[in-house]
């Protein structure tokens, strides 16, 4: 098969087809499935009959009803996997919107509403792709399939977590996760995280003379804060094959965060104490203080080495009635010379005419489960940034469309039959 003239017809479909791509983003933005609390029933409902009518089989799977994981897929052998994420975060206080979230507004260049970006309507540019090699029939060397995911905003522990480890993308050879990018970077690593929660144990006594008696938990925590923001100056290892994306990586960082040093948010651990609990009354000394720590920690660095370091801290302060527990997952990334990297690039380049860019990120997504598994696993997508998990979301409808092309071409390349 010419793989060239296959993907310029598909690109004159798209094109002609534009507005039922629209339209269906449109729908699904209008369907809201804010998590928490979590409800997307009536959003897989919808995706479940759009993959019915298109001649795509599906099927509902998950750990309990409240998770339904839609799999869906065409063709027999090795798969090449899609991923999206059904679920959006809250549209938080609705005075903040200029238009309603879940409206699903269409103007000439955009879709407004929460969850466009980030990522119904990239999820809506790969259903879309997938619909047009079910009813084109063309013919696949493999299998085409989707997980579409109830709980990414979540964690992802009921949705693609729960289907790695349960065997469902073991015949997976690459995965593309629909997660919003810039249409000139696609990303190809992420952090890991820790998760610390401090427990500090004190002596109640009377505020008045808590300088001498009793034992004060709160100031134990802050004690250990105090010192916390050391764990900064740990830095990543990286091989020289991944030199190339550092270097691009922490540009792009600096071009988009735009404050002095930010770039070491990509190769350094960074710390962020989130949730401080203690005390009861003002005049009482605490016996108990509570902290969660939000440790990111870059590729090339070992979750273990950082823990080392944190116990480290707290044996030198000397504090007693000091607990922790740690909860963690290691950064991850897939390699550029992967096929699945330069397809993405070069058809994304192809349609945009200009340079993509592989990049390592500063947060973390599903991709980290895929790429556990040893599957080459990376994320392009539709986005506006600005309106991610913020007020005003949009899309631009032009992203929209190169991404369905993208996803397109690229099927072609890496499973049709030539
Ligand atoms: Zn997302």
């Amino acid at each position: 098969m010419d793989l060239s003239a296959a993907k310029s017809s598909l690109w004159d479909i798209i094109d002609k087809r534009k507005n039922e791509i629209v339209g269906l983003c449109s729908d699904l933005i209008r369907i809201p499935s804010e998590n928490p609390p979590g409800n997307v029933d009536e959003i897989v409902s919808f995706i479940s009959q759009f993959l019915a009518k298109n001649g795509i089989e599906s099927r509902i799977t998950g750990p309990a009803p409240e998770y339904p994981n839609i799999i869906a897929g065409i063709g027999k052998g090795p798969v090449l996997l899609f991923n999206g994420h059904c679920d959006v975060v809250p549209a938080g206080d609705r005075a903040r919107w200029n238009f309603d979230p879940f409206g699903g507004e269409i103007t000439s260049t955009t879709i407004r509403g929460r969850g466009t970006s980030d990522m119904k309507c990239g999820l809506g540019a790969a259903l879309f792709a997938m619909s047009l090699f079910a009813q084109g029939k063309i013919p696949l060397g493999g299998r085409l399939e989707i997980h579409i995911v109830p709980d990414e905003e979540t964690g992802g522990a009921n949705g693609t977590k729960w289907l790695v480890e349960n065997g469902y993308a073991d015949n997976a050879f690459a995965c593309i996760v629909a997660e919003p990018t810039s249409s000139d970077t696609c990303e190809v690593g992420q952090k890991g995280q820790i998760r610390i929660h401090v427990t500090a144990q004190g002596k109640a006594a009377h505020g008045s003379i808590g300088n001498y008696v009793g034992e004060n938990a709160i100031m134990k925590v802050a004690t250990l804060l105090s010192r916390i923001e050391e764990l900064r100056s740990m830095k990543g290892v990286y091989s020289e094959s991944q030199t190339q994306v550092l270097f691009d990586s922490k540009k792009i960082a600096q071009e988009k965060l735009e404050r002095p040093h930010v770039e070491d948010v990509i190769d350094h651990v960074t710390v962020n104490p989130g949730i401080i609990k203690g005390g009861i009354k003002i005049n009482m000394v605490p016996d108990l203080c509570e902290a969660d720590i939000d440790v990111r920690i870059p590729i090339g660095l070992p979750a273990k080495k950082v823990i080392a370091q944190f116990e480290e801290i707290i044996q030198q302060l000397n504090l007693n009635n000091i607990q922790y527990r740690v909860e963690y997952s290691e950064a991850n990334f897939t390699e550029v010379s992967e096929p699945l990297v330069h397809t993405i690039v070069n058809n994304a380049e192809a349609i945009w005419h200009h340079k993509v860019i592989p990049a390592y990120q500063w947060a973390s997504s599903d991709a980290r489960y895929y790429r556990n598994k040893g599957i080459p696993t990376l994320q392009y997508g539709p986005a506006n940034t600005e309106g991610i998990h913020s007020y005003n979301e949009d899309v631009d409808i032009e992203d929209v469309i190169n991404a369905t092309k993208i996803y397109s071409a690229t099927i072609c390349d890496l499973l049709v039959r030539r």
